[in-house]
C-alpha cells in the first residue's frame, strides 16, 4: 500500500435524477436509490474528515454537461480527485460491477469491487469500456469528459434482478456504501473508521496477520477461509479484504451457532427468535460474556411455540417472567385455580398481540442501522425518535432498543421482525397467507425486517 497518495477530494455522483429516472424495476427507481446511497456516503466521508461534494443532493435533472462541470469545478481538474458515480444496472444479471477510465489503473476499481463482495453482494467484474466509434476514448461520459480526475462507475446490482437481491440492495445500502468508502480509504491511505455499531462482514488483513491467526480469531479454519476467498496459497497482503464464513452450521436436529465478532447474547437471541434467558439456560451460561469462536446451542424449533412445558424447578412466577407475562395472565389463560405446577404440564402462553403500547413500537437496532434509516422506515422524524428515547446524540449501538413513536400504527398492523414469514404471521393473527397478501398487495412471499403489514 502506498500511504503518500494524495486525495484532494471526493465527488459523489448520484446517477440520473429529475426527469431521468434511470433504470426501473421491483417498484424502485434507480435515481432514488443512487441518491439514497450517495447522501449516506457523503455524510460518512464528511465524518471521516475527507473533503467531499455531491453533484446533486435532491431529485433534480442534471445533463451530462452540468454534471461534468460540477465534477471539474469541485476540486479542479486534478488526478487526486476521486469521482464515485453511483448506479444500478438493468437488463438481466446479478451482482455488482465497477467501470474505470482508460487513463487509470485498475487498482481502485478492483478494491471497490472486492470490498462490495466482502459485504455479501455478488460481484461480476471491473472493467473499462471503449467508445465503438473511437476506441481511444471511454464509452461513458463520466470517464471521457472528466479531465484528469479518477472516476469510477459503481453498479451495485441489477434493479430488475430477483426480488431477493433487490431487497438485499435496499436493506444493505449503508453496508455497500461503507464497502466503497473502506476501499477508497485503503487506496488513498487514510484511516477508515466504521460507524458506531457497524459490524463488517469482512476482515481486512493487518500487518502481522496470518491465515491461521485470522481463522482462530474468527472461529473458523484456514481451509474454510481459503475456500471462501478462492485463495490458492497462504500468502496474504496487508489491506486485503477477506470474506468471513457463514456463521451457521447444522448439527443434526440441533442448531449450533458460532460466536463471531460483534455478537452479543441479545443479538443472537433476537436473530434466532429466542431469548437471552433461554440461550443461557440451554447453554448453561452463568454470565453474558461470549468469546469469538464459542459455540452455542440454539433452540431447535424455529416455529414460535404457543405452549410451554413445565420443567423441574419452574414456578408460575418464573415462567411468567420468562415469557414476558404475569402470573395472573398465565392462570387466566390456563384456567389454573392454584399456583401448583407439575413437571411436564403444558401451559398455553397468553396471547401477546397487545404487548405493544398503541403509541410506540419497539425496535432493536441492528448492524448497519442509523437513526436516519430507522426514521425513514417508520415514516417518522429523527427528532421524534430522539425525543421519545431521550437521546442526546445520533449514535446507536447494535441491540439497543428504541421506542418508535407512531400514529399510523394501530393494533391492526404488524411490524415484520427477523425470522418472520407470512405463514407464521398469518397463524399468529388467525388469518391466512392469502388474506395477508391481498391486504398488503404483496405479489411474492418475501418480507423485509421492519416492513409494516396490515393485518385486518
Ligand atoms: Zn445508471
Amino acid at each position: 500500500m502506498n500511504y503518500d497518495r494524495k486525495l484532494t477530494g471526493v465527488v459523489i455522483d448520484p446517477g440520473h435524477g429529475g426527469s431521468d429516472s434511470g433504470a426501473v424495476g421491483n417498484d424502485m427507481l434507480e435515481k432514488d436509490y443512487t441518491l439514497l446511497i450517495s447522501k449516506y456516503m457523503y455524510d460518512r466521508f464528511k465524518e471521516l474528515g475527507i473533503p467531499v461534494t455531491l453533484t446533486r443532493d435532491s431529485d433534480v435533472s442534471l445533463d451530462p454537461t452540468n454534471r461534468v462541470n460540477k465534477i471539474l469545478n469541485a476540486y479542479g481538474n486534478n488526478s487526486d480527485v476521486i469521482v464515485i458515480s453511483n448506479h444500478l444496472n438493468a437488463g438481466g444479471g446479478t451482482g455488482a460491477e465497477v467501470i474505470y477510465a482508460l487513463r487509470n489503473t485498475d487498482t481502485l476499481a478492483k478494491k471497490v469491487l472486492e470490498s462490495i463482495g466482502a459485504e455479501g453482494q455478488t460481484t461480476r467484474k471491473y472493467y473499462q469500456r471503449r467508445l465503438p466509434s473511437d476506441t481511444s476514448k471511454d464509452y461513458y461520459f463520466i470517464h471521457r469528459n472528466t479531465g484528469k480526475t479518477e472516476p469510477i462507475i459503481v453498479e451495485y446490482g441489477f434493479i430488475d434482478d430477483s426480488n431477493a437481491n433487490v431487497e438485499f440492495l435496499k436493506e444493505n445500502y449503508q453496508r455497500l456504501a461503507e464497502a466503497v468508502i473502506r476501499a477508497v480509504a485503503d487506496y488513498k491511505g487514510f484511516n477508515y473508521i466504521p460507524p458506531e455499531g457497524f459490524v463488517s462482514n469482512s476482515y481486512t488483513v493487518q500487518k502481522g496477520d496470518t491465515l491461521y491467526g485470522i481463522a482462530n480469531k474468527l472461529g473458523t479454519t484456514v481451509d474454510e477461509l481459503k475456500k471462501l476467498n478462492n485463495l490458492t496459497s497462504n500468502n496474504l497482503s496487508i489491506g486485503q479484504i477477506l470474506k468471513i464464513p457463514e456463521k451457521y452450521v447444522q448439527d443434526g436436529e440441533k442448531n449450533i451457532y458460532v460466536v463471531k465478532k460483534g455478537d452479543s447474547l441479545y443479538s443472537i437471541a433476537r436473530e434466532n427468535n429466542t431469548t437471552v434467558s433461554e440461550l443461557k439456560t440451554i447453554n448453561k451460561l452463568t454470565s453474558d460474556v461470549l468469546t469469538i469462536g464459542q459455540t452455542l446451542l440454539l433452540p431447535s424449533a424455529t416455529v414460535i411455540a404457543d405452549t410451554y412445558t413445565v420443567q423441574k424447578g419452574d414456578t408460575l412466577y418464573g415462567i411468567a417472567n420468562k415469557l414476558g407475562t404475569t402470573v395472573s395472565e398465565l392462570k387466566n389463560t390456563n384456567n389454573l385455580t392454584s399456583d401448583t405446577l407439575s413437571i411436564g404440564q403444558v401451559l398455553k402462553i397468553p396471547n401477546s398481540n397487545n404487548e405493544q403500547n398503541s403509541n410506540t413500537i419497539t425496535y432493536t437496532v441492528k448492524s448497519g442501522d442509523s437513526l436516519y434509516s430507522i426514521a425513514k422506515n417508520y415514516d417518522v422524524t429523527v427528532d421524534a425518535i430522539k425525543k421519545e428515547n431521550n437521546l442526546t446524540s445520533n449514535l446507536l449501538s447494535i441491540g439497543q432498543i428504541l421506542k418508535i413513536p407512531t400514529t399510523s400504527i394501530t393494533e391492526t398492523t404488524y411490524v415484520v421482525k427477523s425470522g418472520d414469514n407470512l405463514y407464521g404471521i398469518a397463524r399468529k393473527f388467525n388469518t391466512t397467507v392469502d388474506e395477508l397478501k391481498r391486504l398488503n398487495n404483496l405479489t411474492g412471499n418475501l418480507l423485509s425486517i421492519g416492513q409494516i403489514l396490515i393485518i385486518e
